[in-house]
């Protein structure tokens, strides 16, 4: 994916946000490989989800291995923790990332083969506790940069124990449906029914409308833990819809599972996670939960266009330094320099042009101010220094000091 100035200064910003965001609550940064053998997905994403089973880049290395470019976060991090032994450190383990993910999927608004996301993983907390500081983190990203339009759906999916009769209940309804289904789906229903509800087409997602639903097979752990959840975001002001039909595209989510939409498109999805407290120990590591989210920092960037909280490019220069002969352009490089060294965004002319086309260079780059250097303005160390916003101008010494002073 092409990021190009024109916008990357918006990706800085939200970074930036972000880890401001992370570090006000604990997450730490965790950086991890671009690629992890292809069995980790297999196993941490599950072998029945979209992600494994068709939107993997996967290819062999030369000594045979299979290996895929990371589809998602998660389970690299889960990787990692128990690779370099923090599972055993105090707990909660609190880990963020920005990172670029890859996946084989049909490139449309809000949808592209490389993606990047803001993720966050809290482990050893099974409190609702966690659940609830980690949608806390989400909201504050978004309320920091200013989106307002997104809403927070909240589900739980149960535990392992719940998720059977849910299960079985899930399956003998889509059974009795099956003709109606979608292909994809009828395989789903022998081998994860629960991925019916995740279906995007519209047949399927006319028969789930009336599916039994999680929230009524929850354990008395699950149910309590949940109603816990809605508590502590009801006290935190925090709103949000209980959605029986946000089941999440991953397998290994237990419990709660939400998601941050926003009417940017058919892609709505900014923010989506949820608990998972089988990953760790079902990838070799303990027996530790987890609870986590993935935001598409494109998705976001969507929703900031909707809501028009774009920031302005604080790239222009704050001046201009044009040479109007030969002899003026070695003063404007070393003025150039000085200015740069005080803190200030200041350009010359590095091609050689006209004055005409220089200031047309300088007014399409938005410099605040413009300086002109010629003879006459070497000879008296002195020249006129040009407000390019209201046209005024003032007699300065050619001294990066005196400039600064004015425009700073
Ligand atoms: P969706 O239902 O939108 O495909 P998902 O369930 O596959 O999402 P996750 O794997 O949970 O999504 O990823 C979390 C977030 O990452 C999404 O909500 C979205 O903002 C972003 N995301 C996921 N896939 C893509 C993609 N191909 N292009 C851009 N952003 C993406
Ligand atoms: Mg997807």
């Amino acid at each position: 994916m092409d990021i190009l100035p024109d916008k990357s200064y918006v990706w800085q910003y939200i970074e930036k946000n972000i880890r401001e965001v992370a570090a006000l609550s604990g997450y730490g940064e965790i950086r991890f490989p671009t690629f992890e053998v292809t069995e980790l997905f297999d196993r941490g994403v599950g072998d029945t989800t979209d992600i494994v089973q068709k939107e993997m880049y996967t290819f062999t290395d030369k000594d045979g291995r299979s290996l895929s470019l990371r589809p998602e976060g998660t389970a690299c991090v889960v990787r990692s923790i128990i690779e370099n032994g923090l599972c055993a450190q105090a707990m909660p383990l609190k880990l963020y990332y920005l990172s670029n993910f890859f996946r084989y999927e049909k490139p449309q608004a809000g949808r592209s083969r490389e993606f990047f996301q803001f993720g966050v993983e809290t482990f050893g907390a099974d409190s609702s506790l966690a659940d609830a500081e980690v949608i806390l983190l989400a909201s504050d990203v978004f309320k920091r940069l200013g989106v307002k339009s997104v809403v927070l759906k909240l589900n739980s999916i149960g535990c392992n124990e719940c998720r059977g009769d849910f299960r079985s209940a899930l399956k003998a309804y889509f059974t009795d449906k099956k003709e109606g289904l979608c292909d994809t789906c009828k395989g789903r229903l022998e081998t994860n029914p629960l991925r019916i509800l995740d279906c995007k087409c519209p047949q399927c997602k006319e028969i789930a409308a009336d599916a039994p639903k999680t929230v009524d097979y929850l354990c008395d752990n699950c149910k309590a833990h949940f109603e816990g959840l809605k508590g502590l975001l009801d006290k935190a002001g925090i709103k949000y819809e209980v959605d029986p039909f946000i089941v999440r595209g991953l397998d290994y989510y237990t419990g709660t599972v939400f998601e941050f939409v926003s009417d940017i498109g058919a892609q709505s999805t900014v923010c989506g996670g949820g608990r998972y407290d089988t990953l760790v120990s079902s990838l070799g590591g303990p027996k530790l939960s987890g609870v986590g989210f993935g935001m598409g920092i494109t998705r976001l960037i969507a929703a900031m266009e909707m809501d028009g909280v774009i920031p302005e490019d604080p790239s222009a220069p704050d001046i201009f330094i044009a040479s109007a002969c030969a002899s003026a352009r070695e003063r404007a490089y070393l003025l150039t320099r000085e200015l740069r060294a005080l803190g200030c965004k200041a350009e010359c002319e590095l091609c050689g042009r006209s004055l005409k086309a220089q200031m047309k260079y300088a007014d399409k780059k938005g410099a605040a101010f413009n300086i002109v250097l010629g003879d006459d303005e070497l000879e008296q160390n002195k020249a006129k220094l040009k407000n390019m916003r209201d046209g005024e101008s003032t007699e300065v010494a050619l001294s990066a000091d005196e400039i600064y002073k004015i425009i700073r």
